[in-house]
C-alpha cells in the first residue's frame, strides 16, 4: 500500500509548493480504466480426487482474481477469465496507483500550505 511521506515539503518555499501543486493539478487526469481492488494469484486442487493435485502433483492454475473491499470485513472476488481481462485489471489497479499517489501528493502540499496559514484554494493558488 502506498504510505506518504512525512514532513517532505517542511523546508520547501511557499512558492515552489505552489507551482509543484498547479503542475499536479493541470497534469491530472481522471483514468476511466482505473479500479481499486487488488490481484491475487491462486493454484487450486480441483475436484477429482484421483487427480494428482491432492498428492505430491502440481496444482492448476495460477488462477487470477481481482478482490475488493466494500465495507470493514466484507469483500467481492471476481475470476478473471481470459488473459485480456487479468491485463485489463492490472493496468487498472496501475492507473488507481497513479492518481492515488497524485491525489496524496496535492494533499501534502495543502496540508503544509494550510500549516503556514496559506490559502490552498484554486488550481493555482
Ligand atoms: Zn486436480
Amino acid at each position: 500500500m502506498y504510505m506518504s511521506r512525512i514532513n517532505q515539503y517542511k523546508h520547501t518555499s511557499t512558492l515552489a509548493l505552489r507551482q509543484r501543486k498547479a503542475h499536479l493539478v493541470r497534469s491530472f487526469k481522471l483514468a476511466p480504466d482505473l479500479i481499486h481492488a487488488s490481484l491475487v494469484e491462486r493454484l487450486l486442487k480441483c475436484g477429482k480426487a484421483q487427480c494428482a493435485c491432492h498428492a505430491q502433483g502440481p496444482k492448476h492454475g495460477p488462477f487470477f482474481y481481482l478482490n475488493r473491499c466494500f465495507a470493514k470485513g466484507h469483500f467481492q472476488s471476481l475470476l478473471l477469465k481470459s488473459e485480456a481481462q487479468i491485463a485489463q485489471a492490472r493496468q487498472g489497479l496501475q492507473a488507481f496507483a497513479h492518481a492515488q499517489e497524485m491525489l496524496d501528493e496535492i494533499s501534502q502540499i495543502n496540508y503544509e500550505l494550510l500549516r503556514r496559514g496559506e490559502p490552498t484554494g484554486g488550481p493555482e493558488a
